[in-house]
């Protein structure tokens, strides 16, 4: 078997996890009311929940809700979670997605609404930006503010696989290059290597994890 081939990670992977008939139903219902299949992968999902135990986190804002699946993962895992979502239809469907759990799913463009977060003193233990690439360094800078000293910063989908546009791969450069320079934190990549239902082969990908300073 290649090292790189997607049965060598996928079998891997599979054995790690779990049944969860509430992110088995948010995929599902997501499904069948047309959602797009972006939310985190499985085991990406189960990462965000053992960081969160880990960091003790009990607030946890989200840039990108999409049917709930990630927000689901963070309820889970023990925290409240406030969550942005522009797309009407999205916010629909997250709501019932996050019945019974402690999520607020705010309707509203993240660069309207983290503004208003932050002008109302909100502090979070952990931000998580899951949406879309054109503002990636715009909700950082708004995540760094909304997060409590000693917090982080999960910045998704840093390496871009599917869009490998000049415009994107500039864009991703310089987040990576102003977020260098931005003495309010310290940053790592973490490279992945990632299988998706939707791509052939195994591909690049990776987050920012940023530590806000006290
Ligand atoms: N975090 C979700 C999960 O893992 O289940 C997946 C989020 S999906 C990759 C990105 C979502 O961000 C989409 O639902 C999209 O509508 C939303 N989005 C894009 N731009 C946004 C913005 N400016 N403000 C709020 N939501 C936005």
């Amino acid at each position: 078997d290649n090292f790189l081939s997607a049965g060598a990670i996928d079998t891997k992977a599979q054995a790690l996890l779990r049944p969860n008939p509430k992110l088995e139903h948010a995929l599902t219902n997501s499904a069948a009311k047309g959602l797009p299949p972006i939310s985190v992968l499985p085991l990406a999902g189960q990462y965000l929940s053992i960081l969160t135990k880990l960091i003790g986190a009990k607030t946890v804002l989200e840039i990108g809700t999409l049917g709930g699946y990630s927000s689901i993962r963070f309820a889970e895992a023990g925290a409240k979670v406030t969550s942005v979502e522009m797309n009407p239809k999205h916010h629909e469907v997250a709501v019932e997605n996050v019945q019974g759990l402690d999520v607020e799913v705010i309707l509203g463009s993240a660069l309207e609404v983290l503004p208003k977060l932050a002008e109302e003193g909100r502090k979070f233990d952990l931000v998580f930006i899951d949406a879309d690439w054109d503002h990636h360094w715009e909700y950082f800078d708004w995540a760094v503010k909304l997060t409590r000293p000693n917090g982080c910063v999960y910045l998704d989908d840093v390496i871009p696989p599917l869009f490998k546009s000049g415009k994107v791969e500039d864009e991703a450069a310089s987040v990576f290059t102003k977020i260098g320079q931005d003495e309010r934190v310290e940053a790592t990549l973490v490279p992945l290597v990632v299988t998706h239902p939707l791509i052939p082969t195994p591909v690049f990908n990776g987050y920012v994890l940023a530590r806000v300073k006290e």
